[in-house]
């Protein structure tokens, strides 16, 4: 089944299950309420966003020099940077570093880079056991699922669903008691960090000017990841760049805000290489891993490239109507909701992906919620273009489309059939589609030429 034809049969299924519907409704309800507490700490929100803009549009246009600068600093630390310009290189260079260290186990705090190469798979392909740590990532790896939503992985599970997943999987006993399953799931997670010879993260912000890697997190569990195993590898992409480590106390509470309505997220580290002769605990070696992955190809589209400035807050995934009908899973993509829809195609391929920009009514609630001020729905719109221009539309929608260029630029084919055969041939050609669930388009009893005749 081609990607579009199972994206249209996974909506229409999501779109009416009703449990799905009351999960996400509990569960974004109580984020809303978080957001709307979260942004009272701004005198000025709007500026701050202004000012985000600013400084991600800069850091993107002078992505060169600001990576540049990032592996000069980081390396003086003792840090290593591997360039990957694809998941088959950056799964290489991992897979180099775990059979020199002859890991057996690995520690995983969140990250979406690493759900983009496919990570989990290569790892257990290759022997070495993999803990999700992040406790949304642990149910749904638990549950063999992918993440549900870039910042909260099991949005679309309720506590029930959890307590049931953990009784099946786990064999606790029944509860109902959210506190009882977290401590399960720290109980069993504990000894994981301490045995695992590598630690895997993702990076929430680069540093250029102290060769930095940001990450936020409010469990602990990314601290954990590396401060026991020896080597800490943390894969990032590209984008991820800030100039300079002064641009977090901007950065970090929009993102938080925006991500999860806290002020700031809990535990906010700041990774600049392996550890110093005098410190105490951290990794012996760090490795990060740029990776590129189709950000280059983004990079070189002018009109484009603002997609890069985005900070995976989930924001515009929590406000779209569409995201909240169709659910996470129905994207097939790593990144779903309006900015899925934006970068998929230009990551995975325009061919087999320009169908999730279409997913999209176009009503800019993402592009009015976005820390960053990233123009989301026009960017859909230059997609949708794209995709035209590249010719990768349907054979019955160019013939519809000519067929329609061909009588709206005929007088004499318009005025050829009177209204009800009219309407008879648009209830045939749009019953699998737009009247499948809506009334019949009808055109007007009278057309505007016979109108303006009998009024002369
Ligand atoms: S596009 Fe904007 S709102 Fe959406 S995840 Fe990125 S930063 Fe957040």
């Amino acid at each position: 089944m081609s990607r579009l034809k199972q994206f249209l049969q996974d909506s229409e299924t999501k779109a009416f299950d009703l449990g799905h519907r009351s999960t996400i409704k509990f569960n974004i309800g109580k984020y809303n309420a978080a957001v709307e507490r979260g942004l009272t700490q701004y005198s000025d929100h709007e500026l701050a966003r202004e000012r985000a803009s600013f400084i991600k549009t800069n850091a993107i246009n002078n992505l060169d020099k600001y990576l540049m600068e990032f592996e000069a600093n980081f390396t003086a630390r003792g840090g290593k940077v591997i360039w990957a310009r694809n998941a088959e290189e950056a799964l290489k260079e991992i897979g180099q570093i775990m059979k020199r260290r002859r890991a057996k186990s690995v520690v995983k705090s969140k990250s979406m880079t690493t759900e983009e190469i496919h990570l989990n798979d290569f790892l257990e392909k290759n022997g070495i056991e993999t803990v999700e740590t992040d406790l949304g990532e642990y149910i749904v790896q638990l549950a063999e699922q992918r993440p549900y939503h870039i910042v909260t992985p099991a949005m679309h599970m309720s506590k029930k669903d959890i307590a049931d997943l953990f009784v099946r999987k786990l064999k606790i006993a029944p509860t109902e008691s959210a506190e009882e399953l977290v401590a399960t799931a720290r109980r069993l997670l504990r000894d994981k960090y301490t045995e695992a010879e590598v630690g895997i993260t993702g990076g929430n912000f680069l540093l250029a000017d102290i060769g930095g890697v940001a990450v936020t997190e409010n469990e602990g569990n990314g601290r954990l990841s590396t401060a026991f195993p020896k080597t800490h590898i943390a894969i990032v992409g590209i984008e991820k760049m800030l100039p300079s480590v002064m641009d977090l106390d901007l950065f970090w509470p929009l993102l938080s805000t925006s991500g999860t309505g806290q002020q700031v997220t809990i535990y906010n580290t700041i990774f600049t290489g392996p550890r110093q002769p005098r410190e105490k605990d951290g990794p012996e070696e760090m490795y990060v891993i740029l990776l590129d992955n189709g950000r280059t190809d983004l990079l070189a589209l002018p009109e484009k490239r603002e997609a890069l400035n985005c900070i995976r807050c989930g924001a515009c995934l929590n406000v779209c109507p569409v995201y909240k009908n169709i659910g996470g899973h129905t994207y097939e993509s790593t990144y779903s909701g309006p900015i899925g829809s934006v970068i998929t195609p230009h990551y995975n391929g325009m061919a087999e992906n320009k169908h999730l920009s279409f997913a999209s009514s176009l009503c800019g609630a993402c592009t009015s919620v976005c820390p960053v001020k990233i123009n989301i729905h026009n960017l859909l719109l230059l997609n949708r273009r794209q995709s035209v221009e590249q010719g990768f539309t349907e054979k019955n929608e160019r013939t519809t489309f000519k067929l329609w260029l061909k009588a709206m630029k005929s007088r004499k084919l318009l005025n050829m059939a009177p209204a009800g055969v009219k309407n008879f041939v648009l209830k045939q050609v749009l019953k699998d589609t737009w009247s499948k669930r809506r009334e019949p388009l009808k055109v007007a009893p009278k057309s505007f030429n016979q109108l303006w005749k009998e009024r002369k």
